[in-house]
């Protein structure tokens, strides 16, 4: 149902997308309501890349790295709030979980959205304009007016264009539509094209599969030298720290992150998959073959 009126709303602040990034915005905002904002999201509901949420995946940062903790602590959207909301919190602390799983976060962010009344779904950004004064912004069900607008569309997934005209659905397609549909791997020789993240979870969900779900044989490609984990240390951690951040305009700040990402310290693989995966290649099948760019 359109729902344009004469009247258009003002708004100091619109957010457009409401992923993760902009709901944490969203989120800060939620206690201030000297800040009037509202959220728009064209997705039926939230969700938080469905399509790569295969099984037993993980988060790869500390859950205090939250939408809101480390800039609001008391904020009522952080992740404890979630637990203790649930009442699940003590059991939670018992478990003494390494990480955090990614179905549990994203059913975190899903509460935190569908508990802010700012946040609107079903509902696409259109276009924006600028009067001179404010900001115009047209959504499939309405216009409104914004002081600020916050963007937070995301990415669009990555193709080559040597292969965008060949991905079709069964046997050639993108890693982010690989939870979306069972697909029979039975017998199949598989290459999985990619060595960060991603790529990982994928061999990993191929090497677990048992029975006539099974391919018969894996090929993971990289043009990396290796399979180069994240460096979750310290030092590099201090890297994404707000201070640093404003710090990084520094020509030396910057030069360094340069060197970081060439020497792939940067890179996003938890140490965990890789060893999983190695140790599952080593106990169990043969199946595996890699291939790296040296
Ligand atoms: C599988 C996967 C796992 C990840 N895991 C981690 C992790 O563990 N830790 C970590 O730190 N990072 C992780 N990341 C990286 C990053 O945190 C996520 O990609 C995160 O979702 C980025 O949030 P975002 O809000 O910027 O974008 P998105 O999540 O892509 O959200 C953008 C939103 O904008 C909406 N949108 C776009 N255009 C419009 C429009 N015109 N009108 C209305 N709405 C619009 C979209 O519908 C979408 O909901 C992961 C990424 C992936 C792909």
């Amino acid at each position: 149902m359109i729902l344009f009126t004469n009247e258009t709303k003002e708004f100091e602040l619109v957010g457009i997308g409401c992923g993760p990034s902009n709901l944490s915005v969203a989120s800060l905002l939620h206690n201030k309501p000297e800040i009037t904002n509202i959220f728009f999201d064209q997705k039926p509901s939230f969700a938080w890349h469905d399509g790569m949420m295969l099984k037993n995946t993980s988060l790869q940062v500390s859950m205090f790295k939250d939408l809101v903790t480390l800039a609001d602590p008391t904020n009522k959207f952080s992740f404890v709030s979630y637990l203790h909301h649930h009442g699940r919190l003590l059991q939670f602390l018992n478990s003494k979980f390494d990480q955090i799983s990614r179905l549990e976060f994203a059913d975190y962010l899903k509460w935190a959205a569908e508990n802010n009344s700012n946040v609107c779904f079903n509902e696409s950004v259109n276009s924006i304009d600028f009067n001179g004064e404010h900001f115009i912004i047209n959504t499939s069900r309405r216009r409104v007016l914004g002081k600020h607008v916050v963007i937070g569309a995301g990415i669009t997934p990555y193709v080559p264009q040597f292969v965008s005209d060949q991905l079709d659905c069964d046997t050639n397609f993108h890693i982010h539509e690989f939870a979306k549909r069972q697909r029979n791997f039975d017998g199949k020789k598989v290459v999985v094209v990619g060595g960060g993240q991603s790529g990982a979870e994928a061999v990993l969900e191929l090497l677990n599969r048992t029975g006539n779900n099974a391919p018969r044989e894996i090929i993971w490609l990289s043009r990396r030298e290796n399979f180069f984990p994240i460096d979750d240390s310290p030092f590099t951690n201090d890297f994404f720290t707000p201070l640093i951040r404003t710090i990084s305009l520094n020509k030396i700040q910057i030069s360094v992150i340069v060197f970081l990402n060439a020497m792939y310290l940067l890179v996003t693989v938890s140490q965990s998959i890789h060893y999983e995966i190695f140790t599952n290649v080593f106990t169990s099948c043969d199946i595996l073959s890699v291939l790296l760019c040296v």
